[in-house]
């Protein structure tokens, strides 16, 4: 809802690209104008874009106008600030060391995420993350190579399986856990935390436990001698290079059968299961609590689109939802509460964000099946449908809302979509 009674939502309401071009005689003309028209229209905007009004003869990044044409050129329907919805991967320092790299996008770079915090690493053939664990929950997505990983179970059993491209994992905070790239070129993946303010330098580290305990205390307690402490590291290895481990029966059977074999499944391989969608615009596939029982904090859709094909209009009750796009180009709509929204555009390697209940939409706009993870810190994904909620309600609600006939009304899909073209 406008509230055009508000002196300052009305200056908000004049088509702001006008204030580019125009003097104080002109501006004051325009005010009163809006002012009479009521509202800025889609088609004063339009108007404005055309003439001499969005001329821009200032300095210009061009290549990062090029990458983003609808934030330097919003359609008309944007209007005022629904606060940071974009960052990239692509942006961050990369903390590179022998064996491999991690980069990181949290609250520090998009503030509005408080849920959730995100972490891309690289590891070669052989090299580990090294064996740790954190106050966040990890959720990871494979996209690239092959890895071993281990989780050491609260019921002292070790969980150990290798994973390959689309394949999650989920590590429980707190549990120790370890991550190896296989061959023949090692892994890269996303990791996905469910606290914004994550962040990955700051892991409970095995080398820095027992280098920072005094070598009588490590003696007594793990009946090494001082020369083995001795040969212990001296500070945090964090990612480091070592032989590729043996196979992954191999290693199974060399865990003491009493220790062997945890009862849960720290893994999922989506490709093994039923997309909830699937037609010309794409699949959708949905992994939470309901079907990956061991991940209770932080759910997921998996959206792949054809190109031309959008996610439909629709909002998310439960989670403010966290994007991470793995292939392709397109564009996020958000509208948030008093009318403000905002388009922008993204690419592969882009973080996306959008406010727990506000309405939004994503759109293929390349010409490559475009890839997009929809992540919410919740046990289960739950969205409203805009389209699926009009059909559902007496026709004569939507028809007064909307003021439009019935006839108007029946064309709307009455089914939730997910996707469409
Ligand atoms: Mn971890
Ligand atoms: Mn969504």
């Amino acid at each position: 809802m406008r509230h055009l009674d508000d002196k300052t939502s009305v200056l908000d309401e004049l088509p702001r690209r006008t204030f580019l071009g125009a003097g104080t005689a002109a501006l004051a003309s325009v005010a009163f104008a809006s002012l009479k028209a009521g509202a800025q229209t889609r088609e004063n905007t339009s108007k404005a874009e055309k003439d001499h009004s969005a001329s821009n003869p200032g300095p210009q990044n061009t290549p990062l106008i090029n990458e983003n044409p609808n934030a330097n050129m919003p359609p008309p329907t944007d209007h005022g600030d629904i606060g940071p919805m974009w960052y990239s991967f692509d942006l961050t320092h990369r903390r590179i060391q022998e064996g491999g790299w991690t980069d990181q996008v949290t609250q520090r770079e998009l503030p509005t995420s408080t849920d959730i915090a995100g972490v891309s690493m690289r590891l070669t053939a052989g090299s580990f993350r090294e064996l740790h664990w954190h106050t966040a929950n990890e959720w990871a997505y494979m996209e690239y190579g092959n890895a071993r990983i281990t989780l050491f179970d609260l019921d002292g059993t070790m969980f150990v399986d290798d994973v390959g491209p689309g394949d999650l994992w989920y590590f429980p905070a707190g549990s120790p856990h370890s991550i190896q790239g296989l061959g023949p070129d090692g892994a890269q993946f996303l990791l996905v935390f469910d606290q914004g303010l994550f962040s990955e330098e700051d892991t409970f580290l095995i080398s820095e436990f027992m280098a920072h305990t005094p070598a009588d205390v490590l003696m007594k307690n793990s009946r090494l001698s001082q020369s083995d402490i001795a040969k212990l590291p001296q500070e945090a290895l964090y990612i480091f290079p070592a032989p590729l481990p043996k196979s992954l029966a191999e290693d199974r059977a060399s865990i003491p059968p009493s220790r062997a074999k945890s009862r849960k499944q720290f893994t999922f391989k989506p490709s093994t299961l039923d997309p909830i969608v699937k037609n010309d615009a794409g699949e959708v596939r949905v992994v939470d609590s309901r079907n990956f029982p061991v991940d209770t904090t932080i759910s997921a859709g998996i959206i792949r689109l054809t190109p031309g094909s959008m996610r439909e209009l629709h909002w998310h009750p439960n989670a403010a939802e966290w994007q991470y796009w793995l292939t392709g180009k397109g564009r996020v709509g958000v509208v948030t509460t008093h009318g403000n929204a905002r388009t922008m555009d993204f690419h592969a390697n882009d973080v996306g964000f959008v406010p727990i209940d506000a309405g939004h939409y994503f759109e293929n706009t390349g010409n490559t099946d475009l890839l997009v993870l929809e992540m919410f810190k919740a046990p289960t994904f739950q969205d409203f449908s805009l389209n699926n909620w009009i059909r559902s309600m007496p026709p004569e609600m939507a028809m007064a809302h909307l003021r439009l006939d019935a006839a108007a009304i029946a064309k709307i899909p009455a089914e939730k979509l997910y996707i469409m073209r």
